[in-house]
């Protein structure tokens, strides 16, 4: 029998989040059904719940970064067991049968990965419902452990802004005598420099705003940048291997590049739809490259998540209540968010 959900969506682009009910589907043989404990909040929820990418089907009910706990499980089913602690992030399913989820990167699946909101289902063709939602019903090879022993209300922005910055690191050797950078001390900003730092390498925030230098320098970062002091800017010429740039918004990268060494490379996270060129002389100069990055795969997820439950990596969070989400967009804009909002279930939907 499908079950009565309650959540929080918006039903245009311009109208605020507000309570809805849904049905989630009966699980299928492969399902997986969790009771949602904790949800981060992510600037893609915002992107997405006011159109910003063009493509949000209404209701929307955002949410890629959810925790919770295991209520039942499919006949099929044998990874997840009634009572586990377990993780979803930005996807929910997809074809598992070509050479991309063959080989772990399912969200470049050929067939296309189902986003876990705005997505459509393969099987019935429904629109997708996220995390900000008391329950929700996952395909069990999407449904990510949690490791043992970690603090469940600071694992949800693992699940996007976590494996969104960890995934670049990696593909990139970033490690012991990398010099990098993270652009932007936002959500993923902040665990960029939290990731960088563990796996070894010397990281220099990037930041517009003065006021995060010490913040940064807590995380883990080792040096700040002001980015919108020019002296400080040409003093850092040439001086990065690696530039993790988390810019939520349209942006000239220039200045930027200008700060990359000998074949450096920067990776853009921030989704967005179009950027303004640059000058072709920027990459030529010094070998750069610069390139992109979409969150990572299931397989590299839960080595993240294992690696942070190891060494103790946790986002920094700010815990709020469904009712307080209108006001954490409206602070996500206002770049006053230390450093994810996360919606706790407890607190009433
Ligand atoms: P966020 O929490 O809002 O952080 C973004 C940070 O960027 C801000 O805190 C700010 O840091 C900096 N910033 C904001 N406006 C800026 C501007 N005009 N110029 C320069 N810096 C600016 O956002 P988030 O949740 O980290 O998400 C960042 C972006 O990644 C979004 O576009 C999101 O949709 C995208 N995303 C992509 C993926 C992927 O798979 N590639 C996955 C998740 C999210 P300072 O105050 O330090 O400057
Ligand atoms: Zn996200």
């Amino acid at each position: 029998m499908p079950t009565q959900a309650k959540g929080w969506g918006t039903e245009a682009a311009d109208q605020p989040l507000r309570p809805m009910t849904f049905e989630r589907r009966d699980l299928r043989p492969d399902d997986v059904a969790i009771q949602i404990t904790y949800a981060g909040i992510c600037h893609s929820d915002l992107h997405t719940a006011r159109n910003d990418w063009g493509g949000t089907i209404y209701p929307n009910i955002p949410g890629h970064e959810i925790v919770g706990r295991v209520t039942a499980i499919g006949d099929e089913v044998t990874r997840h067991r009634v009572g586990d602690l377990v993780a979803v992030g930005c996807m929910v399913d997809s074809c598992m049968s070509c050479d991309q989820c063959l080989s772990g990167w399912e969200v470049f699946c050929r067939e296309g990965m189902v986003g876990t909101y705005n997505g459509v289902d393969r099987h019935d063709g429904s629109i997708t419902k996220g995390g900000y939602t008391d329950h929700v019903v996952v395909r069990d090879h999407f449904v990510l452990k949690v490791p043992d022993g970690m603090d469940e209300a600071r694992v949800a922005p693992l699940l996007c802004a976590g494996i969104t910055t960890y995934s670049p690191l990696r593909q990139y050797n970033v490690g012991p005598g990398t010099k990098m950078a993270v652009i932007g001390l936002g959500g993923l900003g902040h665990m960029g420099v939290k990731l960088g730092a563990a796996l070894g390498a010397h990281v220099t925030m990037i930041t517009t705003t003065p006021s995060k230098g010490e913040d940064a320098r807590a995380l883990g970062a080792h040096d700040v940048i002001v980015s919108t002091d020019a002296v400080q800017m040409e003093a850092a010429a040439t001086r990065f291997d690696f530039i993790l740039n988390t810019i939520p918004v349209s942006h000239e990268i220039d200045g930027y590049l200008q700060l990359l060494g000998r074949s450096g490379r920067m990776v853009i996270v921030g989704a967005l739809l179009q950027m303004p060129g640059f000058v072709g002389a920027n990459l030529i100069f010094w070998n750069r490259a610069v390139g992109g990055s979409a969150i990572g795969g299931i397989p590299e997820t839960q080595e993240m998540l294992d690696l942070c439950a190891k060494e103790g990596i946790y986002p920094e969070v700010e815990l709020i209540a469904m009712d307080e989400v209108n006001d954490a967009y409206e602070r996500l804009l206002r770049n006053d968010v230390r450093y994810r909002f996360v919606i706790d279930m407890a607190r009433g939907l």
